[in-house]
């Protein structure tokens, strides 16, 4: 069994010239000069004292270099910790406390900032990026790069990488990830989409979450395919590029996103063979609308950060609107009770449990937790709600952790609440989704005990500062009261349907 440092070596020796990355200017970069820049970073990370198993963290833009981080974490034997690049100075610090990098790699706009925090905290190194080979991390890199760099040994249970995954508490959990949960799912991707070296991703979404990160650069990596590297989604870009690429990542949003431009026509997409669609619900309606505007039928996956992907629609057959396939080879799933963990019979709803080698082994420092989220026989309780027809599709059908997904991004209403709550002037809040089209779901706050002062933008601008945008209220609507059931829970049912149609 590989590590993801052999994977990208034999990607290397295999694929030499053959081009890793394309930029948008036409830039190419080699599986080569992909392997020469891991080491200079990769000789660098060892000269700034990372040993194995020690965490580097990264919280920079996405860049070939910041991609390159990722393998050269993996060449000096570290366990990358990348973090979303939305999360403020307030966030990191819970994350870098309870990580306690060796190294942390942050944008060089804010490494004055960051490096005092870091000192504050007792973390030991911290160094940064830009998007064009600046920042601190560079400095003097080519020429730190030896020759006779040696990869450390790393074998396939040795952690690769801990994503923090959103706390239904408040508190982000590590979910620990080992080099065999990655090169697995990789592998079983790569065969199962049918990726070559002749396909050519075109990658517009972020590089700090497991889609963008594990599925597309694993997969192209156990493929030696190249992938045209975008920094964020951008439709005139993409529309642009497509002609040169055979095959697309997505979350939901990039589709609502390119439907709603009229140059997006089936010309435009004739020359891929493949759109893939994961990390929330794509809606029925974008699949047919997509597959009647271009005759591609998206092909929709489903997974998690803690398991990688767990289900995929076939490639040859039928793609199911509103489903989201078949469990991958070698991986289990069950439609359990959620309370007792027993398989229910076929067709009837349930927690969605999943065992198998991409299951990851665990959150970080927090046994307990990972001990309540996992059955005694080893199947992983992923908390969402689901069903399988009667031609053995996965339909996912509600997440019984009341997350809020809006545009990819996981939003775990208690960390918003507990903000609002905090605020004078408000009694508690309760947040929620509501359908939107472009975000799938947004996030909405209502809120009891309105003080004559308080307003929506005042709410909003008091915690702009504290919150990641994308878990930043949209709306916020005052009640004098918030329904409750008789043990004094908010219905948040009732509220959802309540504001369903605040963005229709
Ligand atoms: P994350 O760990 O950020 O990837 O979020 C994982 C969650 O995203 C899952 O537990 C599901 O609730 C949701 N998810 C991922 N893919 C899909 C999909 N295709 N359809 C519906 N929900 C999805």
């Amino acid at each position: 069994m590989q590590t993801i440092a052999t994977l990208f070596r034999e990607a290397v020796n295999d694929a030499g010239d053959a081009p890793f990355l394309t930029l948008a200017d036409g830039t190419s970069i080699s599986y080569a000069d992909a392997w020469a820049r891991t080491t200079a970073l990769a000789a660098r990370f060892r000269a700034l004292g990372v040993k194995d198993g020690d965490r580097i963290a990264i919280h920079a833009e996405k860049s070939p270099d910041a991609l390159f981080v990722y393998l050269a974490a993996q060449r000096v034997g570290a366990v990358f910790l990348p973090l979303n690049t939305a999360y403020t100075a307030d966030e990191l610090e819970y994350f870098l406390a309870d990580a306690t990098p060796a190294l942390f790699i942050c944008r060089p706009q804010d490494e004055t900032a960051l490096a005092a925090l870091c000192s504050r905290i007792g973390l030991p190194c911290c160094k940064s990026l830009g998007t064009a080979g600046d920042g601190t991390l560079c400095d003097g890199l080519n020429a730190a790069a030896p020759e006779d760099f040696t990869d450390a040994s790393r074998g396939p249970d040795d952690l690769a990488a801990i994503l923090y995954t959103s706390g239904t508490t408040g508190r982000s959990k590590g979910a620990m990830l080992t080099n065999a949960n990655l090169v697995s799912n990789g592998l079983t991707l790569r065969d199962y989409w049918r990726f070559t070296r002749e396909d050519v991703l075109l990658h517009a979404l972020p590089i700090f979450h497991t889609h963008g990160l594990f599925v597309a650069t694993n997969t192209i990596l156990a493929a030696r395919a190249t992938m045209i590297f975008l920094p964020k989604l951008d439709v005139p870009s993409m529309l642009d590029l497509m002609a040169q690429a055979t095959t697309m990542m997505g979350v939901p949003t990039f589709y609502t996103r390119l439907l709603d431009d009229p140059r997006f026509t089936r010309d435009v997409a004739a020359h891929m063979r493949l759109f893939i669609s994961g990390s929330a619900p794509l809606s029925a309606d974008v699949h047919r609308e997509f597959s009647e505007r271009t005759g591609h039928a998206i092909l929709e996956r489903y997974g998690m950060t803690e398991t990688n992907m767990i289900t995929s629609n076939p490639y040859d057959g039928a793609r199911v609107p509103g489903s989201v396939g078949f469990p991958l080879p070698g991986v289990s799933v069950r439609i359990a009770d959620p309370e007792t963990g027993a398989e229910l019979p076929q067709g009837e709803i349930g927690g969605i449990e999943v065992k198998g080698p991409n299951v990851f082994v665990g959150y970080w420092q927090m046994p307990e937790k990972t001990k309540q989220e996992f059955r005694a026989d080893g199947f992983f309780i992923t908390g969402d709600l689901g069903r399988v027809d009667e031609n053995g599709y996965v339909h996912i059908v509600g997440r019984s952790k009341d997350l809020i997904i809006s545009g990819g991004f996981n939003v775990y209403p208690a960390e918003v609440e507990a903000l609002l709550d905090e605020l004078p002037g408000i009694a508690e809040s309760a947040v929620i989704a509501v359908p939107h089209r472009d975000f799938g779901e947004a996030v909405v706050a209502v809120v009891q005990g309105r003080d004559s002062s308080l307003t929506e933008e005042a709410i909003i601008a008091a915690i702009a500062d504290k919150l990641a945008r994308f878990k930043q209220p949209k709306r916020v609507f005052f009640v004098s009261e918030l329904p409750r059931n008789a043990m004094g829970k908010i219905q948040k049912a009732q509220l959802r349907e309540q504001f369903a149609a605040t963005f229709a």
